[in-house]
């Protein structure tokens, strides 16, 4: 078995749509970033790569290259679960925390965690996903995300089966 652990912030700017864990949700404000600024789909993202020890988010998509500008975070995720079942592993389950002032995320909560549970590959019950707000923080108008994602051995490595079957 094998633990990671993602963190990831942004701040919240007029004018750009609102995305967080792949879903758009209605809000005057979105979240600043190159990318979509999608808070959670980062740190989900940099947990997985740091469960296997590959190089970081901010190393394999460089916000210097303007490739990425605007790029649906569902990429980055995409290429960690990639490299995470190359490397032998599946996703067990994972938890985490958000914490933002607005809006309030209880009533996106379940479709939130659908949709990560969907891109992961994974059920809805290993997807835990708690919001809370800054108490006492400062960071009314930042979105703070922290992540841990346990993975573990697959039975047989994704390329290996594949190979069997040419
Ligand atoms: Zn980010």
């Amino acid at each position: 078995m094998r633990i990671g652990y993602g963190f990831d912030s942004h701040e919240f700017r007029p004018g750009i749509a609102l995305k967080i864990g792949g879903i758009t949700l209605a809000h005057d404000r979105g979240l600043g970033g190159h990318s979509d600024g999608d808070v959670l789909l980062h740190a989900i993202t940099d947990a997985l790569l740091g469960a296997i020890a590959a190089p970081d988010i901010g190393a394999l998509f460089p916000p210097s290259d303007a490739k990425w500008k605007g790029a649906d975070s569902v990429i980055f995720l995409r290429e960690a679960l990639k490299r995470v079942r190359d490397a032998g592993y599946g996703v067990a389950n994972l938890d985490a925390s958000l914490i933002l002032a607005a809006p309030k995320i209880g009533p996106h909560a379940a479709a939130i965690q659908t949709r990560v549970a969907e891109l992961l590959g994974v059920h809805c019950d290993c997807v835990g996903l708690k919001a809370k707000t800054p108490e006492g923080l400062n960071l009314d108008n930042a979105a703070v995300a922290h992540v841990v994602v346990l993975l573990e051995k697959s039975p047989k490595p994704r390329k290996a089966v594949r190979r069997k079957k040419k």
